[in-house]
């Protein structure tokens, strides 16, 4: 299988190296991984960047010869230089200017903010106390619609990250996945399937199934992560996943070289 979806020490809040994270790859049998460290927060000024929230701007370069030099060094496994980069409205052509200056395999788009609040931060939970599910559910996939409509992003990870803390919703949310899962559809963006979701209270993958079957009846090709931040996390529980691939239909996974899209089929 491949992993598409692992975060290294480089990011101020993983640990594990990537030499550590190849060898557990390799112990797993694993065809193929991607390192997805977080990108630069590009949209505050160097000042205000929180190191334990993302590598700095000046280690990027560092970031993507590492990525490339195990690659030349580890033929035996399929290694890909990722990113997950955070859509912030009104800073697009930042991110542009950024992913354009390296070699990246693929880019992962994700929402870890609404208005400024970082919602996915355990020392921030206190703050859902102060809104109405059902509108912050809301505000949250407008905000994916827009990060999905940029066209910036090969892949939205996590693409339900706002159940995290199972804070659900008191409404069905069949509009907003039916209306998301056309969008993606009529963008060309393919859905994540990310384990992490077990690991945290919400106790599903990201998405909900509902929304997956959604985005696969409306022919959005899906990849795979666990979103590890630590080398045991590597492949996180991948027999459910795909067994979940294959219950709602999906026959392949996704992934990328040089942005461009392959498939592998499930085993
Ligand atoms: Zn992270
Ligand atoms: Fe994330
Ligand atoms: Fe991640
Ligand atoms: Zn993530």
């Amino acid at each position: 299988m491949i992993d598409l979806h692992l975060h290294t020490d480089r990011c101020g809040h993983a640990r594990g190296t990537m030499q550590q994270y190849i060898a557990r790859a390799r112990e797993l049998g694993l065809i193929a991984i991607g390192f997805a460290d977080h990108i630069p927060m590009y949209w505050l000024p160097p000042g205000q960047r929180d190191p334990e929230l993302a590598m700095p701007q000046e280690q990027f370069g560092d970031y993507v010869r590492e990525v490339l030099d195990w690659r030349d060094k580890c033929p035996d496994i399929g290694i890909y230089l990722g990113v997950e980069a955070d859509f912030q409205v009104g800073y697009e052509d930042v991110l542009t200017g950024l992913i354009k200056t390296h070699p990246l395999d693929y880019v992962l788009g994700s929402i870890h903010f609404i208005d400024g609040w970082g919602f996915d931060n355990p020392a921030l939970r206190d703050e859902y106390a102060r809104h109405d599910p059902d509108e912050l559910y809301e505000s949250y996939f407008a905000l994916v619609e827009q990060a999905v409509a940029s066209g910036l992003f090969d892949s939205m990870a996590h693409v339900d990250l706002l159940k995290k803390f199972a804070f659900w919703p008191r409404r069905p949310l069949t509009h907003l996945y039916q209306r998301l899962a056309g969008l993606m559809a009529q963008a060309d963006v393919c859905v994540e399937l990310n384990t992490a979701g077990l690991r945290v209270p919400a106790n599903e993958m990201y998405p909900a199934v509902e929304l997956l079957r959604a985005c696969f009846q409306h022919c959005v090709p899906v990849t795979l992560g666990s979103d590890a931040h630590a080398p045991e996390q590597v492949g996180w529980e991948f027999g459910r996943a795909i067994n979940l691939l294959r219950e709602v239909g999906y026959g392949e996974i996704t992934y990328f070289v040089g942005r461009r899209r392959f498939c592998r089929r499930l085993p």
